[in-house]
């Protein structure tokens, strides 16, 4: 294990399963429809690849970029696009995947930023969920697993741009987040 890392949360093969689970319950409910999978940069690229290989509907990739004013981990409330949809969603069916849900304020953003763009449907899937963080409602369709309100990485996820390429998601050392 990487020294920097206190235990795995959630291994691998829970990951895997769990996204074959997702993947098939989404093929089902976008039966006879082809999906516009938006994938926020860059926590989701890893989930949403995998989650992509098990869609047995047609689906078109976009991406969108975003960013939190202030320099703070935990989310300031203030979100600035960083990189904008290429495809036009007026018209089509949106799944936008995120890496995870924590007080819900990018995601709350993002889905008014792509509804007021009036796609045909705009449904959200989550690899992880933070529910005791929200500070603001927000809908998510397809999760892949609610968490306790720890620190995780690995899996897409990064602390200072490190640790993406895990392939657990991990809980990071409390030191090492603290810069000890
Ligand atoms: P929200 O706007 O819901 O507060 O924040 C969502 C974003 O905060 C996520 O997309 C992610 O970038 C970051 N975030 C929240 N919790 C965690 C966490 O436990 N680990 C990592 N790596 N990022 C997190």
């Amino acid at each position: 294990m990487h020294p920097d890392i206190e235990r795995v949360l959630i291994a691998r093969y829970e990951i895997q399963d769990r996204v074959k689970i997702l993947g098939a319950e989404i093929s089902k409910n976008y039966s006879g429809r082809e999906i516009l999978a938006v994938g926020v940069l860059k926590g989701s690229v890893v989930f949403l690849a995998d989650l992509l290989r098990v869609l047995t509907v047609p689906v078109e990739l976009d991406f969108i970029a975003v960013s939190s004013y202030g320099a703070s981990s935990t989310s300031s409330g203030v979100v600035r696009i960083i990189k904008d949809l290429d495809r036009v969603v007026t018209g089509r069916e949106v799944l936008l995947v995120e890496d995870i849900v924590d007080t819900g304020l990018t995601l709350k953003y993002l889905a008014e930023h792509i509804r007021a763009q009036k796609p045909a449907g705009f449904k959200v899937c989550a690899l992880l969920d933070k529910p005791s963080r929200r500070s603001v409602p927000v809908e998510i369709n397809y999760l892949g697993f609610a968490i306790e309100d720890e620190f995780v990485v690995g899996y897409g996820l990064d602390y200072a741009g490190r640790y993406r390429n895990l392939p657990d998601v991990c809980v990071l050392r409390r030191d090492v987040r603290e810069g000890k």
